[in-house]
């Protein structure tokens, strides 16, 4: 049994006020962590702040986005070993925006990955295809190239340290869902595509669905055989909503 994991991606939100609101909303609540692990990801300058807040609690720290690098000249980018001295231990690796607007390839969220788990982060590696794969019957070819080049020669030990996030481009921040059945299907089919690499991590992997998940269609996505929880934007921004979410499991 896969225990299901829901992380908030917060994007480019969240002051060192909000974050503290945010956060403080979130401990005052309460979720069955035998059900379900959560994690927040602020933006990188809130994610000391998080990272000191939340020792000790339920609730982990992730990152958006990590540099491919260790350290040296390359302005403006923060390393993994970075995150890890300020609590954070999971990192969002090729979200669509980031892929869109920086032109993130398969082969850097490949190397990201790897990188990534060398350090001690989990990653976690999102794929999804736009509106038009969709419409012209290309979703498996493109979910099937992104899985193939982010995942490019990982061993099951890999795979065990990652967790896949199945994001439809047409879905995020659109107020569109994939009905739980369109969802199920393609997390079915990325699952059998990582059985292609190895049989017992692809049943261990944990699948995320991203895409306007919100308190009233949690439930029935969550609890489809083949999706292992959600990643989060716009509903993560807001403590009661994120927490109806993980209690709806
Ligand atoms: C996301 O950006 O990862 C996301 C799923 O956003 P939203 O929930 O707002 O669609």
């Amino acid at each position: 049994m896969r225990k299901q994991l829901i992380a908030g991606n917060w994007k480019m939100n969240g002051t060192i006020d909000e974050t503290k609101t945010l956060l403080e909303g979130l401990l005052s609540g309460s979720f069955d962590s035998s059900k379900a692990d959560m994690v927040v990801c602020p933006p990188f300058t809130a994610l000391s702040y998080a990272g000191n807040l939340l020792k000790g609690s339920k609730i982990a720290v992730g990152a958006q986005d990590m540099s491919v690098h260790e350290n040296g000249a390359y302005t403006a980018e923060i390393s993994a070993g970075m995150l890890l001295t300020v609590g954070v231990s999971f990192v969002i690796l090729g979200h669509s925006e980031r892929r869109q607007y920086h032109a993130e390839s398969n082969q850097m969220i490949n190397a990201k990955a790897k990188v990534a788990i060398e350090a001690g982060l989990t990653p976690i590696i999102c794929v999804g295809e736009t509106l038009e794969d969709r419409e012209s019957g290309n979703t498996e070819t493109v979910i099937g190239q992104q899985i193939d080049g982010t995942l490019f020669e990982f061993s099951a030990e890999l795979l065990n340290k990652s967790v896949i996030a199945y994001e439809p481009v047409w879905a995020i921040g659109t107020g569109k869902t994939a009905t739980p059945e369109m969802a199920q299907d393609v997390h079915q089919f990325i699952r059998n595509r990582i059985a292609g690499i190895d049989k017992e991590a692809a049943e261990k992997i944990q699948i995320l669905y991203g895409g306007s998940v919100k308190p009233d269609n949690a439930k029935s996505l969550l609890s489809q055989p083949d999706i292992d929880g959600a990643l989060v934007g716009g509903a993560a921004l807001k403590a009661d909503d994120f927490l109806k979410i993980i209690n709806s499991l």
